[in-house]
């Protein structure tokens, strides 16, 4: 059972840290985006979730297709889910943010049902429910235990939530990790649990749009950047890189990617959004020296790592010594594989211990 706490306390995409900076930009119009976007942290509206036993068995489910439903709140942050305005069976809505979260969800609904062979969040049909308009300027999105919800942002610094792939890639992974090993949500494990989603978030992406994983771009939220930001990368990528650089609003992107960097903060929970930069640059490692196609070698190894070999209290170790094991699994005729995958770890500063 997972309660209300656990996911009340999680932040959106847009990690605390960014909103935080917007909130003390003299900025006007960003002050007061930030003070909406506040709204989504302070736990009141998020779901209680039955959830089944641990780990969902992994047997192959009749295929049933996406169940999507998109919910337009047109503007108010209660009742969720709101109106519904698209769901299976219907006619397009003419609302672009509407559709936007249908298309979306479809794409990440057959990624894992085509790629790894999962049936929804729950490898059981779970409706992928979307609520749109969230709020008023609200710069962010979230999954709220049972579904995903998209603020529109304020059309001028951000557009709204439902345009990026990615980020409606990474709400719908936390709904897999949390019917699958349910990382806890804080230090290391959270980390971990921000990581994943950042994992399948950029392999989602690359699916959808074939790219190798030597072409990729490898940022996530771009696509949400209003004109008043100006272009960025992203606001967090996976490479070696920054995302954004002493930029005007956001500052610089913060997250390490080496296990010396690693925040001991006590904010957000321990610095999910920040120390997820040194699991994720683990995996941008392996998936280069791997090559090719991420979602056909270094994706499948993680995500047999992370929803079925990990403990909900992980650490760094765990995760390394999880997917290399994963890979010996998975790629039994290619040692080279887990032995890529243990020397991108240790590149980042987490020995595997196998
Ligand atoms: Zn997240």
């Amino acid at each position: 059972m997972v309660t209300i706490g656990e996911f009340g306390r999680r932040s959106g995409f847009l990690p605390p840290y960014i909103v935080r900076r917007l909130h003390e930009s003299e900025n006007a119009s960003l002050h007061n985006i930030a003070f909406d976007t506040r709204e989504l942290d302070s736990g009141a509206r998020m779901a209680r979730e039955v959830r089944p036993a641990r780990i969902m068995g992994r047997a192959a489910m009749p295929s049933v297709g996406p169940q999507r439903k998109v919910y337009d709140l047109a503007g108010n942050l209660d009742p969720l889910p709101g109106t519904l305005s698209r769901s299976e069976k219907g006619q397009p809505s003419g609302v672009e943010v509407v559709e936007e979260a249908f298309e979306h969800s479809g794409i990440t609904y057959n990624f894992f049902k085509k790629v790894l062979k999962r049936e929804s969040v729950d490898n059981a049909g779970h409706p992928l429910i979307s609520s749109v308009n969230y709020g008023v300027h609200v710069a962010n999105a979230f999954w709220n235990g049972v579904q995903m919800v998209y603020g529109s942002g304020d059309g001028h610094y951000f557009l709204p939530f439902t345009k990026s792939l990615g980020i409606c890639a990474h709400e719908i992974s936390h709904g897999v990790i949390s019917f699958t090993t349910n990382l806890a949500y804080s230090e290391q494990s959270g980390a971990l649990n921000e990581s994943f989603c950042d994992v399948m978030a950029v392999s989602i992406e690359q699916w959808h749009l074939k790219q190798n994983a030597a072409d990729a771009n490898w940022a996530l939220g771009r696509e949400v950047a209003g004109p008043g930001l100006g272009q960025i990368d992203g606001f967090r990528t996976l490479t070696a890189a920054k995302a954004f650089e002493e930029h005007v609003f956001l500052g610089t992107d913060p997250q390490p990617k080496h296990l010396d960097g690693y925040d001991t903060t006590s904010d957000d929970h321990g610095g999910v959004h920040v120390n997820s930069g040194i699991p994720n640059h683990a995996f941008y490692l392996a998936a280069q020296e791997l090559g090719g196609n991420v979602w056909e070698r270094a994706t499948p190894i993680w995500f047999e790592a992370f929803t079925g070999l990990l403990n909900q209290d992980a650490s760094f170790v765990d995760a390394a010594t999880a997917t290399t094991l994963a890979a010996k699994r998975l790629f039994s005729g290619e040692p080279s594989y887990a032995t890529a995958i243990a020397d991108a770890w240790r590149a980042v500063g987490v020995q595997s211990e196998v």
